[in-house]
């Protein structure tokens, strides 16, 4: 550096000391102008429609490491260029290959009975010719913490759990906890397998699947889920008070480890290029479906909103980044591997929304950023108004796949849709297209188009501020 520059410099960072300590983050009024008209247009935009109906026809169900994991990229990459994104490209995500084959169950007495079941992501399989033990009863995960070895020990656990529908989803958490950490419980136990009511809110005979986990060299045993009319069914029976007997057997189980991607796609900026607007939804679905609403409908809506900003005159000023995430079912695994990969960029990393709770409209806000930045977000919640959005708490975004980065300091907000039905349909065969609804879609890429559009052309950051709450698990 000159003599001349380090003058400069130095004035520079005086000038910088001695301005006010917080500079607040502001919105110009052109910028507002334009995100009332992206508003409108989202309206009768087909690009979000056409991407979940396409991705759900020509590739369907999208599991970690099957056979349509490197199609699904491949199809959304093609997509991304069609739609004019100036950059696409795929980062690598390395993960467990789970692979589901085949599953059955059924009540050998006292009535025999056959039961809709499904196996939970990371659950071995059973020895050939399966398990066939009595069954054991908890209303709860808590129950079953709380639950003797000599009560568990030669028995197959079942956990009761009845969920109901909210339109936040708040009662998928205690149904997940049973899910996530109850089969490793139970072999701790000393149990031959595990088997739980759905973590969904429908009577339809599908069983929900859904990730579990053991931790590494802890024993594990077979674990699935039985639709909510089998658990009735299976309630009643040992409501009777004569011995319930299972027969599980599954055929799955982790096979290597397999090299997927995050596909993303970028509308670059005009001014700050390196600045980055994140939006996203995960690429990955379970198996039963199609992959509708979990997440099809999340890729969707920001690649719909991205190609909306695409369309204006010139770029926004920053780079609007949409990403594809590999493998967010088996725990955020492309989440976690987009944050380490751009962790030292994390200052470039303005603000992040993920869409990820179908396809329902957007009814609230929730952010975190900082208190400077405050102003910029009332501003925001102007231009989202019509869409009937309201105002959530600041510090209680988590940013879903977007929530490592967020660890990191980057700003965040949750866009958060109605999930009264949502819960009826995702992880089981009824994740289709036919859930969709393409009016209220389009409310949801009304809303990532303005939010996204406003904060590339927001004059000064979004920071972070603290999480007032632990990151919530949502799968
Ligand atoms: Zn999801």
């Amino acid at each position: 550096m000159k003599p001349r520059q380090l003058a400069a410099a130095i004035a520079f960072g005086l000038t910088v000391c001695a301005a006010p300590a917080a500079e607040l983050t502001r919105i110009p009024a052109d910028a507002l102008a334009t995100a009332a008209q992206l508003r409108e247009r989202a309206a009768n935009d087909t690009a979000a429609y056409d991407f979940v109906a396409g991705l759900t026809t020509e590739v369907g169900q999208r599991l970690a490491g099957g056979a349509n994991d490197q199609r699904g990229r491949d199809w959304v990459a093609a997509r991304f260029k069609a739609l004019g994104f100036d950059k696409v490209w795929t980062e690598p995500v390395t993960y467990p290959r789970w692979v589901r084959r085949a599953e059955h169950a059924d009540i050998a007495a006292p009535f025999a009975q056959p039961l809709a079941v499904s196996a939970l992501g990371n659950s071995p399989g059973t020895p050939k010719g399966g398990v066939r033990g009595e069954v054991v009863l908890f209303k709860d995960f808590k129950a079953l913490q709380a639950a003797s070895e000599a009560s568990v020990k030669g028995r197959i656990v079942y956990i009761a759990y009845h969920m109901h529908a909210e339109r936040d989803g708040h009662d998928y958490g205690p149904a997940t906890a049973g899910r996530t950490g109850g089969p490793a419980l139970a072999a701790k136990l000393g149990a031959l397998a595990f088997v739980l009511r759905s973590a969904g809110s429908d009577s339809d005979r599908l069983p929900h699947t859904g990730v579990t986990a053991f931790p590494p060299k802890a024993p594990q045993v077979p674990a699935a889920a039985l639709s909510n009319p089998d658990a009735d069914l299976l309630e009643r029976m040992i409501a009777g008070g004569k011995p319930v007997m299972l027969h599980l057997d599954l055929d799955c189980g982790i096979d290597g480890t397999f090299t997927g991607a995050n596909v993303i796609g970028q509308v670059t900026g005009s001014e700050h290029p390196d600045e980055i607007i994140d939006i996203g939804g995960h690429l990955d679905s379970w198996d039963p479906g199609t992959g509708a609403i979990d997440d099809g409908a999340g890729v969707a809506i920001a690649a719909g909103a991205a190609h909306l900003i695409s369309t204006l005159p010139q770029r926004p000023k920053r780079s609007i980044r949409v990403v594809a995430f590999a493998n967010e079912e088996a725990g955020m695994i492309g989440g976690k591997a987009y944050a380490a990969a751009h962790k030292d960029e994390i200052a470039k990393h303005i603000l992040g929304a993920e869409s990820d709770f179908g396809a329902g409209r957007v009814w609230r806000l929730t952010s975190k950023v900082k208190p400077e930045a405050l102003g910029a977000i009332d501003q925001i919640m102007q231009a989202l108004g019509p869409l009937g959005v309201e105002r959530g708490a600041n510090g209680t975004a988590h940013g879903g796949d977007f929530g490592a980065l967020g660890e990191a300091g980057m700003a965040l907000l949750d866009l958060n849709q109605d999930g009264t039905r949502y819960f009826d349909w995702h992880h089981t065969a009824n994740d289709t297209l036919d859930k969709i609804d393409a009016k209220d879609l389009n409310q949801n890429v009304a809303a990532y188009a303005v939010f996204a559009y406003l904060a590339a052309q927001a004059e000064g950051d979004f920071g972070s501020a603290p999480v007032a709450t632990p990151p919530k698990k949502t799968e």
